[in-house]
């Protein structure tokens, strides 16, 4: 079995890598390079039209872009296999309008997912297994075991294990000869619970100085879950949540599956009510309101915190609550700014069109994603001979235990490794 990296590695973005035997080849995740400014040959996969045409079969782990954006390519070069991933991957990329329903009529394969179990089908030579990754609803990892030669293979996706809703699991084989593990955040270890105590500390402070909070959150994952910590603090906390009428709809919408979901005081699977306990009882009488652009959305002058649906800001609300702040209001970010948005502009204080009396923005991470030192664990737990970080910005020194540093591979991007 050889596996070629075909980007993902020591980059954030257009995760994709090529699995290949004598007899079959797959794709785990087809993914784009985000950002502005981003040129062709980095934006792309790194495949060519022949590995394109050759495939069999992409395994998809959730719908965001860096995992998704390049399907379409894959089948204007000629690609005319089959596409996995759950019934909810399925509904976003649907709603994505990444593929049209035609599309997906013809090559989508939806996967099971059944509360507590794991499943695995046959795709030619291979037994692939997949369970949730505690990322957003629908997501999964993969493993692979090739018949021929039984060796196994492990794909994280994007791993969380610091969700406040999402639950992951852990396969329940051990023992993989390559795993492949999500650790985006490198280094960069910040434990999930300091992250929310500063975070609210900061909102809290702000509010007390009679300053606004505008918390900009992609409508999936860290929106989620940034959305259900809010609505559980407003009435300790005195404040109003004012929210881009799409993430109530999603939480309203993940709250169908729960499956998917943790069980903690917040939302517990069991009893999926107690976060839509929340919202509707916070609804009813005005702590939480809704807004969407038909009105243009007037922030209020008490103490608000407000949730828009971009993570970058590069949508209209995000703008048209921004142009609204002032100097006592703040930008608080938590999540990656792909290059040249908005929120990167604004963090790394190169946004021209700001005036005198702008607010101040602050970066404080949301964990959605696995630092190496996690990653490195989940390495061990999995009994990976080797292993190999994707998604993560830089090479980086690994400063663990010797031991790690002997499993772990250190390729680049167009490499390709026997296995
Ligand atoms: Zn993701
Ligand atoms: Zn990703």
């Amino acid at each position: 079995m050889k596996l070629k990296i075909c980007g993902g590695v020591k980059e954030y973005g257009r995760a994709c890598f090529l699995v290949e035997t004598a007899a079959h080849s797959l794709l785990l995740d087809a993914g784009v390079m985000k950002g502005n400014g981003v040129s062709g040959h980095q934006r792309w996969p790194l495949l060519t039209p022949d590995e394109i045409k050759a495939l069999s079969g992409v395994f998809i782990t959730h719908a965001h872009e860096d995992h998704t954006g390049a399907l379409p390519r894959l089948f204007d070069q000629g690609f005319r296999g089959d596409l996995y991933g759950t019934q909810l991957t399925e509904r976003y990329l649907l709603k994505s309008g990444l593929l049209s329903q035609e599309v997906m009529n013809r090559h989508w394969r939806s996967l099971e997912m059944i509360s507590g179990d794991q499943h695995q089908v046959c795709f030619h030579s291979f037994l692939v297994s997949w369970g949730a990754n505690g990322h957003m609803p629908g997501s999964v990892w993969y493993t692979l075991k090739d018949s021929l030669h039984g060796k196994k293979l492990f794909y994280s996706g994007d791993f969380s294990c610091d969700s406040l809703l999402m639950r992951y699991q852990l396969p329940a084989c051990r023992s993989y000869d390559m795993a492949i593990i999500d650790a985006a955040y490198g280094l960069d270890a910040f434990e999930q619970k300091n992250q929310l105590r500063l975070m609210m500390q900061l909102i809290d402070d702000k509010l007390a100085q009679g300053g606004r909070v505008l918390l900009p959150v992609p409508l999936q994952g860290r929106g989620m879950d940034l959305l259900a910590l809010l609505l559980s603090q407003i009435h300790r906390r005195r404040y109003t949540l004012a929210i881009d009428a799409r993430l109530e709809k999603t939480l309203q919408e993940s709250l169908q599956y729960p499956e998917w979901l943790r069980r903690n005081r917040i939302v517990d699977a069991q009893h999926p009510a107690t976060a839509s306990h929340y919202l509707d009882r916070c609804l009813a009488e005005g702590s939480l309101c809704l807004f969407d652009d038909n009105p243009p959305f007037r922030i209020p002058d008490t103490p608000t915190v407000m949730l828009s649906a971009h993570g970058m800001m590069e949508d209209d609300l995000s703008q048209c609550i921004f142009q609204q702040l002032t100097g006592k209001d703040l930008v608080l970010l938590t999540g990656n700014q792909a290059r040249n948005t908005f929120g990167y502009r604004l963090l790394n204080q190169t946004e021209t069109s700001l005036q005198g009396n702008a607010p101040s923005t602050r970066y404080i991470r949301y964990n959605v994603h696995l630092d190496i030192y996690q990653a490195a664990a989940l390495a061990t737990k999995l009994q990976a001979k080797k292993w190999l970080p994707f998604h993560q910005k830089n090479r980086f020194e690994l400063p663990i235990t010797h031991h790690m540093h002997e499993t772990l591979l250190d390729p680049n991007v167009g490499d390709v490794i026997r296995i």
